[in-house]
């Protein structure tokens, strides 16, 4: 588990950041993450989640965006980062991720349970 959190801190420090659309939350939806991650999250109701799910949101998507920010996933910090996962508003940091840190992102996601947020 400590290994994991080392991990995790390692990729977040490596994703890139960049500016997003002012208020857009267009990418957020269902999303999964490892449990060390959301260990770090506040509980949602069993019936927080049904409600967002059948809406094909995320819990933690409040009315003013991601109420989670500084500890939302990696999946949501990958996103505009890399080819593969590109914002749909074209918004992007001036350098994409490295090709060897996403690959290890993705690894580490195959090698860890992933849970439904
Ligand atoms: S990455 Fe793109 S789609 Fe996602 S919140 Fe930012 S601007 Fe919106
Ligand atoms: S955790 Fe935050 S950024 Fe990620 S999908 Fe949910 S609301 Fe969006």
């Amino acid at each position: 588990m400590i290994k994991n959190d080392l991990q995790i801190h390692f990729f977040r420090k490596n994703i890139p950041a960049f500016a997003c659309t002012p208020g857009c939350h267009d990418c957020c939806g269902p999303v999964t993450a490892s449990s060390n991650e959301v260990a770090r999250l506040p509980a949602k109701s069993d019936a927080e989640h049904e409600q967002a799910l059948a809406k094909w949101s995320c819990p933690y998507l409040g009315e003013h965006g991601c109420e989670v920010y500084e500890e939302r996933p990696l999946i949501c910090r990958l996103f505009g980062t890399t080819k593969s996962l590109p914002c749909p508003n074209g918004c992007a940091p001036n350098k994409m991720i490295d090709v060897k840190i996403e690959q290890k992102i993705h690894a580490f996601h195959r090698k860890t349970r992933q849970i439904l947020l």
